[in-house]
């Protein structure tokens, strides 16, 4: 294909100043359908540019034009998402159902940066000392960048942009080379919605745009989403070079059930929490911990739902679509092996599945596999894909254990119907993100998303009013007015009185 999916700077498409490309593919099909740039430094040095003369303008506009900008954007992607969803299945492969399902959540941050104004007021004391006011004022940092997941190619890069473009920042986003076509459909919509050119730019490529994003003076912050290794080294070399970071990793979410909760309600939260997106979520549930003597019912009930699963390409009636690429779906295929070579109970087997979809597609069906031990790769190891791992234990002492010992902490799930247990749950847990009968506990906008231990590195979550606090800076400033008198000379530490 001839195609070249290109970068976006002033408000234009950027072809780049080399060849150097890689190929993009349909995962329902295994076809490549075009070939996205991968930027050099020079590339990443035009673009970061371009974001930092845009700066100064775009960080003095008035809250209220910048503010009308976004809710253009808000009106905008609200009336075309099926354009994007469609474009997000054809490069990432998930059904076109949760491919709406992200960009609405992302659309929620949107929303939520309409709101900013309120956000974004310092504060202010009167009198503070005799005649004194003090008071604090929130301002932008300057070019900041976002660099991004395949997994959620809209909703990710959403958690970021729309707050720190309210804030007054200017962005590059660097999108995943596996999916990065809804990249550009927003910089369009962006252009659409009357952003002035330079604020948001897009970079695309791989770890060689990344270098140059993490050492580039001009970039203030960088909010990274990826896996554990690549964050941990954006946040090391990002904050070597003096650079504000907040990098979400991997994870590997337990669902604890109890024996007195709900197994229908648990064994369909697991279904949809473990197979929705072909598990190619941050938020899935990989690890089933049953309590007690509920395990043979719990298991049969998810592997009679999971076999009902419609496995196929996402833009047909599929229930789940393929995984992103021929090697990763090899990955986890070779964990399954792995698990099975180590004693692991193949429950149900998804590696023979005849999806309903392209031939040469990238396919895996739903796997469930027992007697999971956790010295096993499938249990340590983040897989990320459709198998779901079950875990059997006595107590809930020993299912707590199992989930703070996990060196992840983004997201955990208990099922119970006993209120005092989710209550201990809650604050006993060392994860970011806890759902009580909820098993994706992915918060809401106003709130903030971020896992603990290796799942994130900064102090800073995502969106909600940490968010805001990522992307602005505080400035306190002590106002003397109306005292003639100064007070003469004094050269000692300036005191209130
Ligand atoms: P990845 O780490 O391979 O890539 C993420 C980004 O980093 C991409 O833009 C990629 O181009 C870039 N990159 C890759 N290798 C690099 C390198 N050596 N140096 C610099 N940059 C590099 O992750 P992925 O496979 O695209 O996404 C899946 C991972 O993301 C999973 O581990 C998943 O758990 C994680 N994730 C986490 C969250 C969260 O909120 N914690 C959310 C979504 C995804």
């Amino acid at each position: 294909m001839s195609t070249v999916i290109p970068h976006w700077v002033n408000n234009a498409e950027f072809v780049g100043h080399n060849s150097a490309s890689t190929a993009v593919t349909n995962p329902a099909t295994g076809a490549v359908t075009g070939r996205v740039a991968l930027g050099d430094s020079d590339d990443a040095r035009k673009i970061v540019d371009a974001a930092a003369v845009a700066f100064p303008a775009w960080r003095d506009i008035s809250l209220a034009k910048r503010t009308a900008i976004l809710f253009n954007f808000r009106e905008l992607l609200n009336a075309r998402k099926h354009e994007l969803s469609s474009i997000i299945t054809s490069e990432h492969g998930k059904v076109l159902s949760d491919a709406l399902g992200e960009i609405n959540r992302g659309q929620e941050v949107v929303e939520f940066a309409c709101g900013i104004a309120h956000l974004l007021k310092g504060g202010f004391t009167e009198n503070a000392s005799t005649k004194v006011d003090a008071h604090s004022s929130l301002q932008p940092l300057g070019p900041v960048a976002i660099i991004s997941p395949f997994n959620f190619p809209a909703m990710v890069p959403m958690w970021f942009f729309p707050i720190a473009i309210a804030a007054g920042n200017t962005v590059v986003l660097k999108p995943s080379e596996k999916d990065p076509s809804a990249s550009l459909w927003m910089a369009r919509l962006w252009a659409e919605a009357g952003l002035p050119p330079g604020v948001f730019n897009v970079l695309q490529g791989d770890r060689t745009a990344v270098d140059e994003l993490l050492t580039n003076s001009a970039i203030k912050a960088i909010s990274f989403v990826g896996s554990t290794p690549i964050a941990q080294h954006v946040y090391t070399c990002g904050t070597a070079a003096g650079k504000r970071v907040q990098a979400l990793g991997g994870a590997k979410n337990h669902a604890v059930i109890l024996p007195d909760a709900d197994l229908d309600l648990a064994a369909d939260a697991m279904i949809n929490a473990g197979f929705g997106s072909a598990g190619e979520r941050c938020m899935a549930i990989s690890v089933v911990v049953t309590v007690g003597p509920i395990a043979d019912e719990l298991v049969a009930k998810i592997a009679e739902r999971a076999s009902a699963i419609k496995t196929g390409d996402g833009a047909l009636d599929s229930d789940m679509g393929p995984l992103v690429t021929q090697s990763h779906r090899d990955k986890v295929v070779a964990y399954i092996e792995a698990g099975e070579a180590a004693g692991a109970k193949i429950v149900l087997d998804g590696r023979d599945i005849k999806a309903d979809g392209g031939a040469d597609g990238f396919w895996l069906g739903p796997t469930l596999i027992d007697h999971v031990s956790t010295d096993m790769s499938i249990y340590t190891d983040e897989i990320f894909g459709p198998v779901l791992a079950i875990v059997r234990t006595n107590s809930y002492d020993q299912a707590l254990d199992l989930v703070n010992t996990n060196p992840f902490g983004n997201g955990a799930a208990l099922f119970t119907n006993d209120g005092g247990a989710a209550r201990r749950f809650q604050n006993e847990v060392q994860v970011g993100m806890i759902g009580i009968n909820v098993a994706i506990p992915v918060p809401v906008a106003y709130y903030s998303f971020g896992g603990w231990k290796a799942s994130l590195f900064g102090d800073t979550h995502a969106h909600g009013v940490e968010g805001v606090h990522f992307f602005t800076r505080t400035k306190a400033i002590t106002t003397r007015w109306l005292d003639p008198s100064h007070r003469g000379i004094n050269l000692g530490f300036p005191e209130s009185g």
